[in-house]
């Protein structure tokens, strides 16, 4: 099989290509990337071809998708707080970039598509956890754009015959993730200041709670849905219906740094949900043999990468 990975060079596109590198169904890997928010660094060592620029550049998804026989559309601009102070940029990339992205797919006969969708299109919604038959809220624009980004894939799916398959992540973590912008996640910031003794951020009380989900089940669904070409008519949700709040986190983190970590509480960010969790009853279904990874053994694994190549300090 012939793989593109567009957002290659991101947080979950460069574990997912470390994982196909070493499989015996992908005979050629290729990434597509503009580096807005990914690195070439997360690259280093894999024998991969690397196409530079961005998926709203026609020529360049041309010359990248011409030839692939399946695509992981992982590119996009994420991050809620990003899109509330640009949301067009996030609608271009997302959503826009979304639909041309299976347009050249279109175009150039792929057989398979599977675009990353997000939990944040569940916003307003509390039900718990969330089936992926429920209504969806968005409360941010970026929200907007990953509801938009599923549904063309799954317009492709009916209108063309595209096999399709569009995955709603939850809050996925895990080694490669950035700590070091404005828009990081609350795991990989959490890590790095736990790990560098210095006091933890979080947005409002901390009870708000999420489905974290580690990029190695991340990645191995992924890889098993392009092997076996899975499609749905639907948005799956990908996490494993294990939610903690961030105060859990943090005791977590403590357990493994060895020492107290000091909390200091910030105002409440818009646009973030309360609480999510997914249901996962089509996922188990759709990939039956596939384990999540414990957040205790994920949270140290990370914790370990990020000792290793960020913090350069011994842990603990
Ligand atoms: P990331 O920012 O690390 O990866 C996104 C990649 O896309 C980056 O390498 C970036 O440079 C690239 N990119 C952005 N705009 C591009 C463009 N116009 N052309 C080509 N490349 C472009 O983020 P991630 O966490 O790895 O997220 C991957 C996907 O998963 C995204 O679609 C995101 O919306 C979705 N998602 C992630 C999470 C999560 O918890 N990490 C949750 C829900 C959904």
């Amino acid at each position: 099989m012939r793989l593109l990975i567009t957002g290659g060079a991101g947080f979950i596109g460069s574990n997912l290509a470390r994982l196909a590198v070493g499989d015996p169904a992908v005979a050629d890997l290729r990434i597509l990337d503009d580096l807005a928010t990914g690195t070439m660094s997360n690259l280093d060592g894999l024998d991969v071809r690397v196409v530079p620029g961005s998926i709203l550049d026609d020529q360049v998804l041309d010359d990248a998708v011409r030839g692939c026989d399946a695509i992981v559309h992982l590119a996009a601009l994420p991050s809620v707080p990003r899109s509330l102070r640009d949301p067009v940029s996030s609608h271009h990339a997302n959503a826009t970039g979304t639909l041309r992205v299976l347009e050249a797919a279109r175009h150039h006969g792929v057989g398979h598509v599977v675009v990353a969708s997000s939990s944040s299109v569940y916003g307003a919604n509390p039900t718990l956890p969330k089936p992926e038959l429920t209504w969806t809220g968005p409360l941010s624009p970026y929200a907007v754009s990953k509801l938009a980004t599923e549904a063309y894939a799954i317009a492709h799916q009916v209108s063309y015959g595209l096999p399709t398959l569009a995955f709603r992540f939850f809050n996925v973590y895990g080694p490669r993730q950035r700590h070091d912008h404005a828009y990081a996640a609350v795991v990989p910031r959490f890590v790095h200041a736990a790990l560098r003794d210095e006091p933890i951020e979080i947005y409002g009380d901390g009870r708000q709670s999420r489905d974290f989900t580690h990029v190695r089940g991340v990645c191995a669904i992924l890889l098993d849905a392009v092997r076996r070409r899975v499609s749905h008519p639907h948005p799956v949700n990908l996490a494993f219906g294990v939610r903690v709040d961030l105060l859990t986190v943090v005791a977590e983190l403590e357990q493994i740094v060895g020492r107290r970590i000091v909390r200091r509480h910030q105002a409440p960010r818009a646009g973030d949900v309360r609480h999510s969790e997914a249901d996962n009853r089509v996922l188990r279904e759709l990939f039956p043999q596939v384990r999540p990874v414990p957040l205790k053994e994920g949270l140290r694994e990370t914790a370990e990468w990020f000792q290793t190549n960020v913090v350069k300090q011994p842990l603990g």
